[in-house]
């Protein structure tokens, strides 16, 4: 019996693990994670787990596949035999070499090959367990895994794939859409938006390709975002780093906000409702009767106050007086005393 869904989104627009038709799986990244490679990096993208190494530049053995005027870019792509439910023969497969290949060429344009003539810059990427979308997880992981290794590049590449399932254009598929849908269009593009890979399997509309291509547009400029945050946390200053810390506060803060004055404006909006409801169920006669009623309260107590006022300042009078009583008795015992003598 097949595991296919009935259905891969709702009538809400809702996919099976709960995503927005445009909207890529959660990813983080950590570079730096081997230390006896020149650079690296581990990266996660829904449930997939993805590490890549990058060694060299170097010397190239065998001589003879030396470049004589640039460095050789080697990308091995390879899946661990634990990394799906059905053990993966260890060892290179038709799919890995083809991977392999395409993943290499789709770093062709950045990497400033010519400043190592001669040499070989080794790009390693283990999938560790995979959920669809491995080779595009696996080059996000690469890019950073070079530029860790101080690889002079022009810029970064992103992957993301997008494919289709119950008739519709989905972002970054996962397992079910990607095994049980329509197509899968997997593609790679620098920051300038140069399309650097693109393969693809299933059918698909020229139309549907061409919407295809700005959903991944979309989804690589957040790829992009990630892995720049990613290399500010690595190799950032105190400042910098401050600078993006300020600047995803500020963002939390304003989504904050956003939510406090919706929920003000709500409530504003239910007081409003509610008083409105109390004026048409009220009795204006009852109303006469309650302000009335307010009013003769607000009396009573301004006049308490008063009375509790003059009170008061009776009091005072009367200690000052009986302060000033001794000083006269004084005086007349002084004066009593003058008088006897
Ligand atoms: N897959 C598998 N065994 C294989 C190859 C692939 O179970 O030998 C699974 C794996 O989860 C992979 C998914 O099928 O991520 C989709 O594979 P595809 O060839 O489309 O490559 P990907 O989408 O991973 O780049």
């Amino acid at each position: 019996m097949s595991d296919k869904p009935e259905k891969f989104i709702d009538e809400n627009g809702i996919r099976l693990d709960g995503r927005r038709v445009d909207e890529i799986r959660p990813m983080t990244v950590e570079m730096g994670v081997l230390t006896r490679a020149d650079g690296s990096c581990y990266l996660e993208w829904g449930n997939n787990k993805v590490l890549a190494a990058v060694y060299g530049p170097r010397e190239l053995h065998p001589r003879r596949l030396q470049r004589p005027g640039e460095a050789l870019v080697r990308y091995r792509y390879n899946m661990a035999a634990f990394s799906v439910e059905d053990r993966i023969r260890p060892g290179p497969s038709r799919r890995s070499t083809e991977i392999s290949k395409v993943s290499g060429e789709a770093f062709e344009p950045v990497v400033m090959k010519q400043f190592y003539p001669s040499a070989v810059i080794d790009v390693f990427a283990e999938v560790l367990q995979a959920d669809a979308g491995t080779r595009t997880a696996a080059i996000n992981a690469a890019t950073l895994a070079l530029v860790d290794a101080g690889i002079p590049m022009k810029g970064l590449v992103a992957a993301c794939a997008v494919g289709k399932v119950d008739g519709q254009l989905v972002l970054d598929l996962n397992k079910p859409e990607d095994n049980y849908g329509d197509a899968d269009l997997p593609i790679a593009m620098t920051e300038d938006g140069d399309i650097t890979l693109l393969q693809m399997d299933g059918n698909l509309t020229v139309e549907e390709v061409n919407k295809g291509i700005e959903m991944v547009r979309e989804g690589c400029e957040q790829i992009f975002a990630i892995q720049k945050a990613a290399l500010l946390e690595r190799f950032g200053t105190a400042e910098e780093e401050e600078v993006l810390e300020d600047a995803e506060l500020q963002a939390e803060l304003m989504s904050e906000e956003e939510e406090v004055s919706e929920a003000a404006e709500e409530e504003d909006a239910v007081e409003e409702s509610e008083d409105l409801e109390a004026a048409e169920t009220e009795d204006p006669e009852d109303v006469e009767v309650e302000e009335a009623e307010a009013m003769f309260e607000e009396d009573v107590t301004e006049f308490e106050v008063n009375e509790e006022e003059a009170e008061e300042e009776a009091a005072e009078v009367n200690e000052e007086d009986i302060a000033s009583e001794p000083e006269g008795e004084e005086s007349t015992e002084e004066e009593g005393e003058k008088y006897e003598q």
